[in-house]
């Protein structure tokens, strides 16, 4: 028998011992992979993208500049457009400075900088719209979901990300947030970068660079359904639907959807709600039907009962264990039922309305004004108050999580996207996805 010392061991790797089937089955595949060096090549090479310059948002021709050491060289497989991009990208105002609009992606890694060493070259990865740099005070301190590689500050005038690529008539063109990915070609810093192991279809993967992963992150990454819980979800988009499928993978005893889109609570029902709620035709009385819905068997203190006593004191323990509010701001005015609340101000509340004393509420969507919360419930009704930052997401430890998820059929990513797209159609994929006539669209790079 071949003696392994410490040294060896440090030096090969698992697959000097052989390994367990999966890790070795993905050692051998990564052995067959080119060795991770930047050549330099790189540079100067040609390819499309989608780009927002000027007053104006089209397809150009676009020639890669010099790419960081520390840098990814990603050739685009798919990439889903999200809903907080949408009025940036569609407005018509003129910009300072040219960029591939988005915040994540997924593709093919076709060249690494010289001191990346998370991803080699041939690696599927997931672009995520949050880094884990697992060096920072956050990573640091178990908040990647607030890694400082992606919440840094810079002064005033600086730019953050150097510009990737330059258009014909020599425009630079920066990737948006340092990641961008609506172009055929992304660079993207390790940080960002996340390798899965799978044979999956890119346009499922890409999801869970953010929408999907976000939505369903909700339930499970910081804040934890319960098995047997009540759990309610305001919005059913692509966020709210990965939430309400954490409800079913988590074994919620009701998952509560409410939107006002009637073929959004429709599909919220197939993904898992066990009831979907107009706001609209609620109105105001949203939070107490919610309350009722999540009320229980009985009354009775001494038998667990959910209210006990006179109604105004008992009425902040009922609601639902946990609520999700991935409403939020409504940008644009879309071409299907409108929200009823644009400004999410009224929604935030009312989802924390909706928790039961001592619940646990995310918010996720934004809102640009301040809420009004009451003080002294804010204070003594005992709410934890979940950050909705890609919903509590550590990318490198919960993507390839929810990778062997959607593997398992236990969350499906591949009903949620309701149209395809070339990137010669991305404007109308951004477009679509702003018009909330689509669930999740995605654009499938030839
Ligand atoms: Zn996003
Ligand atoms: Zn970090």
């Amino acid at each position: 028998m071949t003696r392994l010392s410490r040294r060896h061991l440090l030096k090969t790797g698992a697959a000097a011992l052989g390994g367990g089937a999966a890790a070795g089955s993905t050692l051998r595949a990564q052995a067959g992979q080119a060795p991770g060096v930047l050549t330099g090549t790189q540079t100067g090479r040609m390819f499309r993208g989608l780009v927002r310059h000027s007053t104006t948002l089209d397809v150009q021709e676009l020639k890669l500049l010099a790419v960081d050491p520390r840098q990814v060289v990603i050739r685009s497989q798919a990439v889903a457009p999200c809903y907080t991009i949408v009025r940036g990208a569609l407005s018509t105002n003129n910009i300072r400075r040219a960029e591939v609009p988005n915040h994540c992606g997924f593709g093919v890694v076709e060249a690494v900088g010289k001191d990346v060493k998370r991803v080699q070259v041939g690696d599927r990865v997931v672009v995520a719209g949050t880094s884990q740099c697992g060096q920072c005070y956050q990573c640091l301190h178990g908040r990647p979901d607030y890694c400082q590689f992606t919440f840094f500050s810079n002064a005033p005038g600086v730019e953050p990300f150097a510009p990737f690529a330059e258009m014909r008539d020599g425009t630079k063109v920066y990737a948006q947030a340092g990641i961008g990915g609506m172009s055929e070609i992304m660079t993207a810093f390790e940080e960002y970068c996340v390798p899965v192991f799978s044979d999956l279809p890119a346009a499922q993967l890409t999801l869970l660079g953010d929408q999907l992963a976000s939505g369903f992150a909700a339930g499970h990454a910081d804040m934890r359904f319960e098995g047997g819980s009540d759990v309610a979800v305001f919005g059913c988009g692509p966020v709210g639907l990965g939430a309400i499928q954490a409800g079913k993978v988590f074994g919620a005893a009701q998952v509560i959807a409410i939107d006002p889109i009637k073929y959004r609570r429709e599909f919220a029902l197939k993904m898992g709600a066990t009831i979907a709620l107009d706001p609209v035709a609620e109105g105001d009385g949203i939070v107490e039907r919610v309350r009722e819905l999540c009320r229980g068997p009985n009354d009775r203190r001494f038998a667990g009962g959910t209210t006990w006593g006179r109604a105004s004191n008992a009425v902040i323990s009922r609601g639902a264990d946990f609520v999700v509010e991935a409403a939020g701001l409504q940008t644009m005015p879309p071409k299907v039922e409108p929200q009823p609340d644009v400004t999410n101000v009224k929604t935030v509340l009312q989802a924390w309305d909706a928790t039961r004393a001592g619940g646990h509420v995310m918010l996720m969507g934004f809102t640009l004004q301040p809420v009004p919360f009451p003080g002294a419930s804010l204070a003594l009704f005992g709410r934890t108050i979940h950050p909705g930052q890609q919903g509590g997401l550590h990318v490198m430890r919960d993507i390839p999580r929810y990778v062997k998820l959607i593997e398992k059929g236990k969350i499906d990513a591949k009903s949620v996207i309701t149209k395809t797209y070339t990137l010669d159609q991305s404007v109308a994929a951004i477009q679509d996805t702003a018009d909330r006539t689509i669930i999740t669209g995605v654009i499938e790079f030839s």
